[in-house]
Formats: structure tokens, sequence, C-alpha cells
């Protein structure tokens, strides 16, 4: 097996957590195996435990110059924050006159943890003020002018030190100032998190209230924190029990992490035999990752500046790519970073990004780096050299800009995605001919590279219809491919010659030796019509001849294109479902112009056993009067507002999702020693496979040539099939959609390679 354990592993991606150091670890076992008492206890092995603690404590606040103020060791810095807004909150509500409006200040970039946490206990402690984010500036500073204006009315303000997706940090001592000089009373917390280790924190010069730090932030373990509480500060336990730190946090103490911080804070005080590498030093190793990220990816784009940033973090965009497909490929070569927020991995932007205005295609595609100041010469070497080798895979898969032809020619059809937008390549390998349906935007460069790396001749660009939602990007493309535009306003050539089918007229072009038929549907735009790829026939047209039916959105999975735009008629589609019916085989795949459930195509049969209304049009059930009834009640329940999009298609029925078989690690092993006819297939991109895969893996089919590989394998539809992924998802998305279309044996590998194959 070429596999994850062949390439070392680089881990980029220290601002969520970062190993253990060695002598922290060395510090847990020895307080797990020899000082392991309970600080509380009074005997001898207890007495150690608490002089571990307390020189931790020390050590600790030598760090951040602290005399007067308490260390608190917690279990991490959600826990600091709790402490530090119940403390503030549960003081302020004594002194809230009735009537008057108050505040509670947040930065906008701050970690979900604070404002979550605010909204939770202003609720719970009923004080019912208003929860504020502060803007920030194009460089994710501060506004201070809107603190200044909102201090004197507020309870509490929290900002941080350094945020974690940008490695911006905020001037403190002008905070301090626009705080204080307009309410010297207000409490303020400053969430150090990602500050230890990497700013001087001289603390107790300053008049921050409560600042929470994290240990597994700066190589120690997770669940040991600490937070700083201002000698003035008031104080509310919030956990209360056997009167553990003074009372003021209760629970036996994390003796093992409290002696691993003690490690850390020894490094920092140069107390230690180890050493952290300077800030200087952490500079050059982020220009030269800098520099090795332009080199592998062309014109990445910075998501901040170098200027008010840690050195140990470098937040960037590859114009093109979303996160996710930059995560995947990184993941592929064993390269950890994040995309957007890593404590929240569902969310596809980043709302810290989106807080200093940059354009959303940044935040969709904002991945994160960071290291700690552990980081060494060689790791950085090695991290570059890895990088630039992504890159490479990325060329051999014509997805970023290459003046070599490729040798591996594309065959057949591939799907080009922009979140539920469908846009669609077909090319012949020995004509190198191809036609491209649909494209959007946000593909152009992807498109033009693939064209230009396979040497391909376009035939024709097409749209299937005036896109409402999106806008097409045919007239860009033939631009910067310096194409023929004497074509209809979808694109058609209009050098096309006609061909008989079913005894009618259409317009047809060749694409090596398949045709492709323009049929005009009309029904959700006027202007709407279908291209169907068909193999070559002489005078006689069969159906089951059409491979692909693009219908744009007149079939869509689960659903009729909508009918309730100006130029829509559901008249028209009434009479352009029963002609596609005449002229699609039930088996053909309908690829259409969105995806809105992971579906990726279907067929007139599938459509049929699922969408009433589909199934009473082509079995003649119903009158085209009583069928513009219904699809208007049904256009009439669309929801534009749903995530901000228009939706195409009016969604009729949602299927339960199938039952997939799942297997682990072992249960898979089990199989293929008993089942020699599984057949193991990867569904990551070639250029994830590239960088990694199983030797046990019989196929590499990527999502984007899924459609392709369903039309090749319609009469293999009984194989054993286990499909495996980086992590799970993408393989369980597509065994369900193979499922659906009629395969009778697919599983798939549960957590996929990253549990293990
Ligand atoms: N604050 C910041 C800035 C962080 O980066 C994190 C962790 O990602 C937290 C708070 C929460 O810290 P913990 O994991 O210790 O609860």
């Amino acid at each position: 097996m070429t596999s994850s354990s062949e390439l070392s592993l680089i881990y980029l991606d220290s601002n969520a957590t970062t190993p253990v150091h060695p002598a922290a670890a060395q510090a847990v076992m020895n307080t797990m195996t020899q000082t392991f008492g309970n600080p509380s206890s009074s005997h001898i092995t207890g007495i150690r435990a608490k002089d571990i603690m307390e020189k931790t404590r020390q050590a600790g606040k030598k760090l951040l110059n602290i005399e007067k103020g308490q260390l608190i060791f917690t279990s991490g810095a959600t826990e600091g924050i709790q402490t530090a807004i119940l403390s503030a909150l549960v003081e302020a509500k004594k002194k809230i006159q009735p009537n008057k409006q108050y505040y509670i200040l947040y930065g906008a970039t701050e970690h979900k943890a604070v404002p979550n946490s605010l909204n939770h206990w202003n609720e719970l402690l009923g004080i019912h003020a208003q929860v504020k984010a502060i803007p920030v500036d194009s460089l994710g500073k501060l506004d201070l002018n809107f603190i200044a204006e909102h201090a004197e009315d507020s309870l509490m303000i929290c900002t941080m030190a350094v945020n974690n997706e940008t490695g911006v940090y905020q001037d403190l001592s002008a905070l301090e100032t626009a705080i204080r000089t307009h309410n010297p009373q207000v409490f303020w917390m400053v969430d150090c998190v990602q500050a230890l280790g990497k700013r001087d924190l001289n603390i107790e010069n300053t008049s921050i209230d409560y600042a929470p730090f994290s240990g597994h932030k700066l190589y120690a373990p997770k669940g040991i924190g600490f937070m700083y509480v201002r000698s003035s500060a008031p104080f509310t336990p919030f956990i209360a029990g056997g009167g553990q730190e003074s009372g003021q946090r209760s629970g036996t103490e994390n003796l093992p992490g409290i002696a691993s911080l003690k490690a850390i804070f020894d490094i920092l005080n140069n107390d230690s035999e180890y050493q952290f590498s300077s800030h200087q030093q952490l500079e050059k190793y982020r220009l030269q990752i800098i520099k090795a990220l332009k080199k592998a990816f062309g014109d990445v784009v910075l998501n901040h500046s170098l200027e008010n940033t840690v050195p140990t973090t470098i937040n960037f965009a590859v114009p093109g790519f979303s996160s996710k497909e930059i995560m995947d490929l990184f993941d592929a070569a064993n390269i950890r970073v994040s995309s957007g927020s890593a404590c929240s991995s569902k969310v596809t932007r980043s709302f810290v990004l989106d807080a200093m205005g940059l354009p959303a295609w940044q935040s969709e595609s904002a991945i994160r780096m960071s290291f700690g100041p552990m980081f060494t010469q060689q790791e950085c070497d090695q991290a570059c050299n890895r990088i630039l080798s992504t890159a490479k895979a990325l060329k051999q898969s014509c997805l970023i800009d290459t003046s070599e032809i490729n040798e591996t020619p594309l065959d057949g059809l591939i799907e080009l995605r922009s979140g539920n937008n469908c846009c669609w390549l077909f090319t012949d390998k020995k004509t190198k001919t191809a036609v491209i349906i649909d494209p959007v935007h946000e593909l152009i460069h992807r498109i033009v590279n693939i064209v230009h790396c396979q040497g391909l001749k376009l035939t024709a660009v097409l749209d299937t219809h005036g896109h409402a939602d999106h806008e097409s990007s045919r007239t860009e493309i033939i631009k910067a491919l310096n194409m023929s535009t004497d074509t209809c306003h979808l694109g058609w050539p209009n050098s096309a010659n006609d061909i008989k089918v079913c005894g009618q007229t259409y317009p047809c072009i060749n694409i090596g030796n398949r045709k492709l038929i323009k049929v005009a549907t009309a029904g959700h735009t006027s202007d709407s019509v279908s291209y169907l790829l068909t193999d070559a026939f002489d005078s006689v047209y069969q159906p089951n001849l059409c491979h692909f039916a693009f219908c744009g959105d007149t079939i869509l999975m689960g659903s009729l294109g909508r009918t309730n735009f100006e130029t829509s008629s559901a008249a028209d589609m009434f009479e352009s479902l029963q002609l596609l019916n005449n002229l699609v085989g039930e088996q053909s795949l309908i690829c259409a112009s969105h995806d809105y459930y992971n579906e990726f195509t279907t067929t007139i049969a599938l459509e049929r056993g699922r969408n009433q209304l589909l199934n009473a049009v082509l079995s003649k059930n119903i009158d085209v009067g009583a069928f513009c009834i219904q699809k208007a009640e049904l256009d009439a329940h669309l929801n534009d507002e749903q995530g901000g999009e228009i939706q195409c298609g009016a969604y009729v029925e949602v299927d339960t999702a199938l039952k997939i078989k799942e297997y682990d690690k072992e249960s898979l092993a089990q199989l293929l020693k008993v089942n020699q006819d599984i057949r193991l297939v990867d569904i990551r991109e070639p250029h994830e496979y590239a960088l990694q895969h199983s030797d046990d893996v019989e196929l590499n089919v990527p999502m984007t040539r899924l459609v392709q590989f369903i039309d090749e394998c319609s009469s293999q539809k009984k194989d054993n099939y286990v499909l495996v992924c980086r992590s799970g998802s993408r393989s369980l998305v597509v065994a369900q959609a193979l499922g659906r279309l009629g395969f009778e044996n697919i599983g798939h590998l549960k957590g996929g390679y990253a549990l293990g194959l």
C-alpha cells in the first residue's frame, strides 16, 4: 500500500492545537507515575504534588509579570472565558439601573466561545444588555471609535490579543486608552490564547481584568489552561465544590496538566534546557513558506498583512479553489492545515475574514497554516518541498496553469461544480474535441486551464438557457480561448447541420464519433434547450442511443424546473417533458444544471418513480391545464430565501436516505480476504489519488467523473463495490447516489483513509 505512513506528517495547524513538547510530556509522565499525589492531601505525596502546582503558578506569574493578581488553573480557555464573563456580569448586574440601555461589547473576530458565552450568561442572569460586535477594519484591527462611543454604557468589553485565524494582533495599549478614557470601571477581558509564547504580555501593567489562556495551543496537553484575574476584579467561581484553588475553582487539580505547563513556562522564562525559536526566525519560516506557496500555486492571495500579525500564522486563498479542495489536496499529501474556522468544520466561509470585509471568494477559499515556536528549519524545508509536490499533482490534473500538454488525455464526461451549479465538459480523446455545457463564472480559470493543458479544441461552449440565478461565463471563455462567435445566444454554432430524429429535424454537431443534438425544451424559460449526446446513428434513432441528456433546469433531481419566471410557461414545459420522454432513453443519464442534493445524475425511470407529477405527464394521466395548476402550487412553495439562493426547481419529494453498507478497517480487511470480487474504488480526485492511495484500490473514479463511470458501468450494477475517500463523507454521498441509480452492492469505508485502510 502506498499509504500516508510513507509520507511523513507535516503539521501546520498549531493554532488549532499543538503536539505535546517532550519536556511537557515528561512532566506529565512524572506526575502520573511518581509525583501523582492529590495536592489537597496533607501527607508527603500530597505536599510534593502541591509543590509542583505552586511552582507552576510562580513560573506563570513570572512569565506574565503578575505580582498582585491571581493565576488560576482551569481546564482550558473556554472555562476561563466562562469564569471571566460570569464574574464580570454577576458584579455588573448589581449596579444596573432600570430602564437604561446597556451594552456588552466583543470584537467581531473573537473566537465563538466569547460571543456565545456572553449571550448565554446575559440571558441566564437576566441582564438583557445588548451584546454588540465591535467592527474591525480590513486589517482586522478593532474600531477604537466604536469602543469610545459605546464604552460608557458597557458592562463588559471582550477583545482578543491575537486572532486564531489570521494571527492579527491588537494594539492593547491603544485599546486600553479607548476603553479607559470613556469607562475606567468597565470589566475588560482579553482572550490571550493565541498570544502565549508569541507576544510579550506584561499583563499587570495593564488594566486588563481577566485573561484566559489555554495549554494545548503551546505544547501542553488538552484539558489544562489558566487565567489571570486582576486583584481588584470581582470573581464568582464557575465551579463550586471542594474548595480547591482557594475556593475559586473546585475539583481535584489536573496535576499532570499543571506540571506540563511548568515545563512550557520554564522554556518561555529561559529557565529550561530547551529553547523556542525567536520571533525573527519564525518570521523567516513564514516568508519561506509564503514563497513556496507562490511558487507552487501562482497567484496566492494573503488574507492578512504581514505587519500586524504574529509570524506563526499564514491565512491565504488560491484563486479558483475552495478551502475544501485545498484541504483535501493537502491531506492527501499528509500536510495538515485548516480551513475557515477549525472549531466549526461545517462552516464553509470564515466569519473572521467576512468581518474584515474581504471578498467572498477569499473567505470561501481561506486556508490557514500555523506553526509554533518549536518549528525548525528542517520542518520548514520539508513543508515547502511538500507544498511544491502537491502543486505538481494539481498540474498533472490540469487544474493549475501549466504550459505543458498533459500526457493523460481526458475522455468522456466531467462534471465541474461550483456550489450546486453543475457545469459539464465532454471530451473525445481521439479527436481532442470537446464541448462545455452551462459554464459558471467561478470555473472559468479551471475550464481554460483544462482546455490548454489537454490541448483541446472546443467545438462549442453552450448554455441550456439564460440562467436567472447565476451568470454564464460563456462569453469570457470564448474570449479567453479565442473561439468563433458565430453562434446563437446560447452558444450553438450557426454552422451546425441538421439531423432527422423520430421524424423531426434537429440541429446537430459532432464530437468525435458522438452526436450532440439540440432540442428546444421551453418551459423553465422560453429559450430553454436540451442537448442530447448520443452514439452515432445512420437513419434510425433510438432513445437508448442517448448517453447523456443535458436538460438544464427542465428535469432536476427530484424536481422539475420552476415555471414562475416572466419567460416561463408550464404549458410549454408539459410539451417539453413529453418530447424528452420520446427522445431520451429510460436509462439515459440526465445531467441537470443544478444538483441540490448531491445526487449527481438521474434517469427518466428513476424520476418517474418518485416524481408523481412527472409520471402523470409522461403516462398522459394529466392534461395540460391540470399540470399548470399543480405546477403553480409546487412553485409557490419554493423558498428563494433559503441560503440566499434562487431555487431553480420545485422540489417534489425527498428520498429517505438509502442504507449503505459501512465497513471499518477491520471489517473491510476481512471482506477483502474472503471475497475476491470486491472492487475497491477510490473516489477522490486524481491529484489526491496521485499523492497517496492504497494498493488495494482497483479503480480511481473521482466524483467529477462519476457520471461517466455510471454510464460505462450500466451493465455492471450487480458488482460489489466498496468506495473510499479521505474521511468517509464523500464515499457515503457517492454510495448513496450509486445505490439510488440501481447499483446493487455498494458499500463504503467509514472514516476513509483518515481511519485507515
Ligand atoms: N480563544 C481562542 C482565540 C482560541 O483559539 C481558542 C481555541 O481554538 C479558544 C479560545 C478556546 O480554547 P480551549 O480549546 O482551550 O477551550
